[in-house]
């Protein structure tokens, strides 16, 4: 396993110019996985100037799409070549399961294919202008220096949804992993070197919070494309002022489950188990408020107390492991409170509720009853593996409810009548709508949020838009 990562500027790993270091812990056992640089003021002006210089460099700028297409694609061979450690790294670090790492970076591979197919697709247009003698056509243009910022919870999938449109468009960028989870995303960047990315396209600084808000702030940085909570985005959109770059934010959720009278009680129960404990219930996406028809309240609590019960909870590194740790102990600390504080508002635990045994910053699968719309646990983030059920008489309040949130980034419909399940999917304010099935997502899907979920979309060629400028271009031609 690796013990000490450093710093990608212009093409040189490097430890540099600070002395400070900070430790990845192994959420598993608590113990010290490696070691990483905290980049400094002077290390984040260096990566701008390499990423700006690298911009220009006809290495970059002259490679043609068809190149940029077979130098993604070639990233993206590597990722599956290396995929074993990759998924050994992520688990590690990170604390899922391997089995599950193992299928996002599968995943990570495809979205790099995916966006090698585009490089050779961007195409502009010619305008229907009304002046005559003038021709008037678009060309799409990469915006600059993007600075992607991510999370810590699907750290290596995270940082490719960026990565991979940024580089298909024609940007240079400066990955910045979150501080608990920095080495898949130093993996990744050396794989790049090695698949003959330009020196200084992809540049690496690992570091905490300070290293985001350099730059965000930065002048030299274009775009911002940034995935974590709601109130980092905020402050992100006001950092960005200065010189007005363009910023994508992918943000908080708070995703209802909506289960009706008719659902099919069995198919909603496994799709709801898994789509609430998606690594552990640290997932934006997670279905984390569940509103059943009283009717059907009993049965499904049963079984789905019966199915959380039985789940295996252990370290990602081994095979059996369902459920594993949460990402820290100052994270665990968070999700133990929202249990507390359902528990205090009048909420009942009946599975869980309690830290795991050992080092590890284990929490168990936690079922929650009488939970009330308005209670904290039913409208907070979460962010663990925390499922309250919320009972409701009348189903025409419930696109209401689940609208009566800061949120919009999912939702979630089990109905037999597929008809009505369009309908709501229709009303409900979500970027993503699932009807019948868990939390699910595929390259050519737009993937983003309404409301404080987020600015913008991923994935898809939507993606494109995010980093890439349109410019028109006029031509006197004469009459
Ligand atoms: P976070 O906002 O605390 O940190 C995210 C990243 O931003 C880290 O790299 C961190 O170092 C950096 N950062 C922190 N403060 C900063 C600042 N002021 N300026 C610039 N950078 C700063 O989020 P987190 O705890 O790492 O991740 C969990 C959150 O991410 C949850 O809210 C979750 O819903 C969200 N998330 C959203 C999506 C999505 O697709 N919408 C996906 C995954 C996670």
């Amino acid at each position: 396993m690796a013990t000490h990562t450093r710093l990608l500027i212009a093409g040189d790993w490097t430890q540099g110019s600070g002395s400070t270091t900070f430790e990845t812990l192994d959420p598993a056992t608590g113990e010290v996985l490696g070691t990483a640089v905290e980049a400094t003021a002077t290390d984040v002006d260096a990566a701008v100037a390499a990423a700006t210089a690298a911009f220009a460099d006809p290495a970059w700028a002259g490679m043609t799409p068809a190149a940029r297409a077979r130098l993604l694609w070639r990233i993206a061979d590597l990722i599956e070549e290396n995929a074993g450690e990759l998924a050994e790294l992520e688990s590690r670090d990170q604390g899922q399961s391997v089995v599950f790492a193992r299928a996002t970076t599968g995943g990570a591979a495809e979205m790099l294919r995916y966006f090698a197919g585009w490089c050779t697709k961007l195409t502009g247009s010619t305008s229907a202008i009304s002046i005559p003698g003038m021709l008037h056509y678009t060309r799409r243009e990469p915006v600059g220096v993007c600075a992607l910022i991510t999370p810590w919870n699907f750290p290596l999938s995270i940082a490719v949804w960026k990565l991979a449109p940024a580089l298909a468009t024609g940007n240079t960028v400066i990955l910045k992993p979150a501080e608990q989870t920095p080495l898949s995303t130093v993996r990744l960047a050396e794989l790049c070197v090695e698949a003959g990315v330009p020196a200084g396209v992809v540049n690496v600084l690992t570091g905490g919070p300070e290293v985001g808000q350099r730059l965000v702030a930065h002048p030299g940085v274009h775009k911002v494309s940034f995935t974590g909570s709601t109130a980092v985005g905020r402050e992100i959109v006001a950092a960005a002022a200065g010189n007005l770059k363009r910023v994508t934010l992918e943000l908080g959720g708070k995703a209802p489950s909506i289960v009706m009278r008719d659902a099919d009680l069995d198919a909603a129960v496994s799709g709801n188990l898994l789509g609430g404990l998606i690594n552990s219930g640290q997932a934006c996406a997670a279905y984390s408020r569940f509103y059943v028809d009283r009717s059907r309240a009993d049965e499904f609590t049963e079984k789905l107390s019966k199915a959380m019960a039985g789940l295996t909870m252990g370290p990602g590194m081994s095979p059996d492991t369902q459920l594993g740790p949460l990402v820290s102990a100052e994270h665990r600390e968070k999700v133990e409170g929202y249990v507390t504080a359902g528990v205090d508002e009048g909420a009942t635990v009946v599975v869980g509720g309690r830290r795991g045994d050992g080092a590890g910053f284990f929490f168990e699968p936690t079922l929650m009853v009488g939970v009330e719309h308005g209670m904290t646990v039913a409208r907070d983030e979460v962010f663990g593996p925390v499922l309250p059920i919320i009972t409701y008489d009348d189903p025409d309040e419930l696109v209401d409810r689940a609208n009566d949130t800061e949120y919009g980034l999912v939702a979630s419909v089990w109905t037999s009548d597929v008809a009505r399940g369009h309908r709501m999917a229709h009303q409900i304010r979500a970027g993503e709508v699932y009807v019948n099935t868990l939390p699910m997502l595929d390259p050519a899907a737009p993937w983003g949020g309404f409301k404080s979920s987020g600015w913008g979309r991923e994935m898809s060629g939507e993606a494109l838009d995010a980093y890439t400028e349109t410019k028109g271009i006029w031509v006197n031609i004469g009459t």
